[in-house]
């Protein structure tokens, strides 16, 4: 395609969108499509001739468009949120366009630099302290955009390994590195004596070998992550433990189970509204110390996928304060944007997250208007993520890099190539304005209030509201004395209490019966006269909406 070719075909495709916008509330939100519905419609090999543009677009309306389930519905009933903004996309068009990987500064300065300022107005936002700033007294506050609160905690927790191991290895004296900047440790040694792990995080330096072909230091590059690697699988690594809790996302046990670390769910009552108190924390890491295993890092959350629970953060940071090798990362993926609203703050503790988290993210790309893929890390001593992560073969030193004149985002990161997110966030939060994004987030919570008081005044007593209403999340189930009443002729006993499920409806516009209905239709209730009724109610209480 040439560029008169794409100025015609963006303008078309700028069409559609619109006229996709415009008639969506007619669409059915759910793809009515089978499994493998696609396999007929497209060839099993890629075309030997180059197709017209014109097919491929055709194409992409008729056969793909089916297949897709429409998140920005106004009636999309699934999961969280997944916001986005004609900027957002605007952002990801012109991304697309300048087509960048960003890993070092010189790649493209502009995509560093505007990262590192986005950071910071997302803190400023969110009420993050100055620690989190990069432009904090300290200067190691700030972190990077990635993609998915999953890579984010995995990215945490291999700085918070070696964080762990380095305070092993120097014995008391590492405890002193919690609170502040880290020191620059070079061929650390743990108990067994064995080294664990090369940190100093200038390695652009280290690669500078005189006498070596460029090809050379780049091996010697490679060998030096391979040792590192193999020293790490010590003893020590297999008594590290990594905490969440029984409503963690899985975000915490995958980021384990890739490290090869241990996972641990402490227990959470509902009394508590289903967050961690310090108390449950102290007792594990008691327990676990007495049996010789190390607690590394707790993944704590703030709105918890299932019920949007808080941990209790006022009380864990006192425990969690006085065990050095203990990272505490937040994880707030859907409701972390609420801290831009002052008050909600006390609500999710901000102040011990400003008074003693190592680590906080959310997902601008769930409530937070900017479109998929923006989820945001800030940490405290971003060093602890290069040392971490930095390794350098002789073609990405720079002399910027390596006079530290510039910060290199890929040393913050698992991949080398970056997407330059942080365009969309300057799009969306200079077109909503402070005061917009707020308005936002606030309408949305004013909407759940609504869609709440609906299923409370709940004439036929259908629905059953099973965790406090926080932010806009009301999580509800069917009431298990009503869908009983559904039970069919032919059907088995049903046992009522077990034949409901939650579902949740965040934003007040979303929610998810299937879990539900799928519990129903095991305990013999007749499935189709009950997801009616439930459909039908939803729909009258979110009509206004
Ligand atoms: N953490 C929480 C609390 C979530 O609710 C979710 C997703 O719904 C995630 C993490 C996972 O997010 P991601 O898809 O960005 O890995």
């Amino acid at each position: 395609m040439d560029i008169e070719g794409f100025r015609k075909a963006g303008y078309q495709a700028v069409d559609r969108i619109c006229d996709y916008y415009a008639s969506l509330q007619q669409q059915p939100v759910s793809a009515q499509v089978k499994p493998g519905f696609l396999e007929d419609a497209i060839p099993e090999a890629a075309p030997e001739e180059p197709e017209q543009w014109q097919l491929i677009q055709d194409d992409f309306h008729s056969k793909i468009m089916p297949g897709i389930t429409h998140w920005q519905h106004p009636n999309f009933y699934g999961f969280f949120p997944s916001n986005t903004t004609f900027e957002g996309a605007l952002a990801d068009l012109y991304c697309a366009a300048i087509s960048n990987p960003g890993f070092n500064w010189s790649c493209s300065p502009s995509v560093t630099e505007l990262e590192i300022l986005m950071m910071d107005w997302i803190a400023k936002m969110l009420g993050l302290s100055e620690a989190f700033l990069s432009t904090s007294s300290s200067g190691t506050g700030g972190g990077i955009i990635l993609g998915s609160a999953s890579e984010v905690t995995l990215t945490v927790a291999i700085a918070a390994r070696e964080r762990a191991l380095r305070i092993i290895a120097q014995g008391k004296g590492g405890a002193a590195q919690r609170n502040g900047t880290s020191a620059k440790a070079t061929s650390a040694t743990d108990e067994q004596g064995t080294a664990t792990a090369s940190l100093d995080s200038d390695r652009d330096v280290a690669a500078q070998v005189p006498g070596k072909t460029a090809a050379e230091v780049g091996q010697d590059a490679t060998e030096d992550a391979n040792s590192r690697h193999a020293k790490l699988r010590g003893d020590v690594t297999s008594r590290l433990v990594m905490y969440g809790t029984t409503q963690t996302h899985t975000v915490g046990s995958k980021a384990a189970l890739i490290l090869g670390l241990a996972f641990r769910a402490l227990e959470v009552s509902s009394s508590d509204g289903f967050g961690l108190r310090g108390e449950t924390l102290r007792a594990a890491i008691e327990e676990d110390e007495r049996a010789g295993r190390i607690p590394f890092m707790l993944v704590a959350t703030v709105g918890t996928t299932s019920s949007g629970a808080i941990d209790n953060l006022t009380e864990i940071v006192e425990v969690t304060r006085s065990h050095p090798t203990l990272w505490l990362h937040v994880d707030a993926a859907y409701a972390g944007v609420g801290l831009s609203l002052p008050e909600l703050r006390d609500t999710c503790h901000l102040d011990a997250i400003n008074a003693h988290v190592d680590s906080f993210s959310t997902n601008l790309h769930k409530w937070g208007l900017v479109t998929f893929d923006c989820s945001p890390l800030h940490i405290r001593d971003r060093n602890l993520l290069t040392e971490a992560l930095t390794v350098t073969p002789a073609y990405l030193r720079t002399a910027a890099s390596t006079h530290r004149l510039v910060e290199e985002m890929r040393n913050l990161q698992i991949s080398l190539g970056r997407r330059f997110r942080s365009l969309k966030v300057w799009f969306v939060l200079r077109s909503y304005g402070q005061v917009g994004f707020r308005n936002h987030l606030r309408r949305c919570i004013d909407l759940s209030q609504t869609f709440l008081e609906s299923l409370q005044g709940d004439a036929g007593d259908l629905f059953q509201v099973v965790a406090p209403p926080r932010w806009a999340m009301v999580v509800f189930r069917l009431n298990p004395s009503r869908s009983a009443k559904f039970v069919g002729d032919s059907s088995s006993s049903s046992s009522s209490s077990s034949s409901s499920s939650s579902s949740t409806v965040a934003n007040g516009l979303t929610g998810d019966s299937h879990a539900a209905a799928a519990a129903a239709a095991a305990d013999g209730v007749d499935l189709e006269a009950l997801n009616k009724l439930f459909w039908t109610r939803l729909q009258d209480y979110t009509a206004d909406f």
